[in-house]
């Protein structure tokens, strides 16, 4: 998959974390897993800034909302480099931890977002974009230290999002980069332990959660569910408000492509919630329709 990808970058964005920029928070808290930790209140959403704009794009606000977005149209919204469904590269592989396979994907979703941006990032200037905007009437706004919304050019946004998930993703706390010797039965046991091996000594212990055979700490689920709410975010920028450009370079069919691929690996792994993915929902839908996400429960299944 990342060969279709790999040479339209500019480059890797994803830079050095800098201590010198203000401290990006979208959730307004030290880490995602503090967020997820202590602030999950009510649907899974952590400490995570709500967009500030209305969530509903029918929004009484304007009537560009009967104009259909470009990337709607024909024959972009068609528009594959894949015909059929994503789910054999989606699936979680079988004796593979599921940390290891979330991390795994998060990191190369994370690249290409990052190169894909990195695409458009010069047409998205402070004036051509001057809120982080995802479709009329629906602007995200930043949480500043004190939780206080900041609205900011979708550039700068977007740079604190990346930055953010850099920091994030480089943090050994949260992804391990080493194998962890306290999972010994995943990790050591020389043999045979393809077959039982997980389940075991989670039970033992009580506590288990999402990652823990594979070294990843307990907030490892609701860091990664942040990290795809605002990588979410970027698609939608990107969709809403840059699409024309990647017509213009033919990236349509990789760039759906690569929306599709995120997508069903989000719903196959609830990484998502559905009122977040509400300013994309028609695409979705629209790939629905073109069978894009068939064969997700059989597939889990075998
Ligand atoms: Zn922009």
């Amino acid at each position: 998959m990342s060969q279709f990808f790999g040479s339209i970058g500019r480059g890797l964005r994803g830079k050095k974390p800098d201590k010198t920029k203000p401290s990006p928070l979208p959730s307004g808290s030290g880490s995602g897993g503090n967020g997820g930790a202590s602030g999950n209140n009510g649907n899974g959403g952590g400490g995570f800034s709500s967009p500030s704009g209305s969530l509903m794009p029918g929004s009484p606000s304007g009537q560009r909302i009967t104009q259909k977005p470009l990337f709607l149209c024909k024959p972009f919204v068609t528009s594959q480099l894949v015909k059929g469904s994503f789910s054999t590269i989606v699936v979680l592989p079988r004796y593979v931890d599921q940390g290891e396979w979330l991390a795994l994907n998060l990191f190369e979703f994370f690249d290409m977002l990052n190169k894909f941006y990195g695409v458009v990032q010069e047409f998205c200037t402070p004036q051509a974009c001057p809120s982080m905007s995802a479709g009329p009437g629906l602007d995200y706004s930043w949480l500043d230290a004190n939780k206080k919304p900041l609205r900011l050019p979708a550039t700068t946004y977007i740079e604190y999002v990346l930055q953010w998930i850099s920091n994030r993703i480089n943090d050994e706390s949260i992804f391990p980069t080493k194998a962890n010797p306290s999972a010994t039965s995943a990790v050591n046991t020389p043999s045979g332990s393809a077959s039982g091996s997980p389940a075991g000594p989670s039970g033992a212990t009580g506590q288990t959660w999402i990652g823990k055979d594979g070294g990843f700490p307990p907030n490892f689920y609701v860091t990664c569910k942040a990290i795809y709410k605002q990588m979410f975010r970027v698609f939608a920028h990107i969709y809403h408000t840059h699409f024309a450009k990647i017509v213009h370079m033919s990236l349509e069919a990789h760039f759906n492509s690569f929306f599709a691929h995120f997508i069903h690996f989000a719903r196959a792994f609830e990484l998502l919630e559905r009122r977040d993915i509400e300013p994309l929902r028609s695409l979705i839908d629209s790939f629905e329709e073109q069978g894009l996400f068939k064969d997700n429960e059989r597939s889990r299944e075998q």
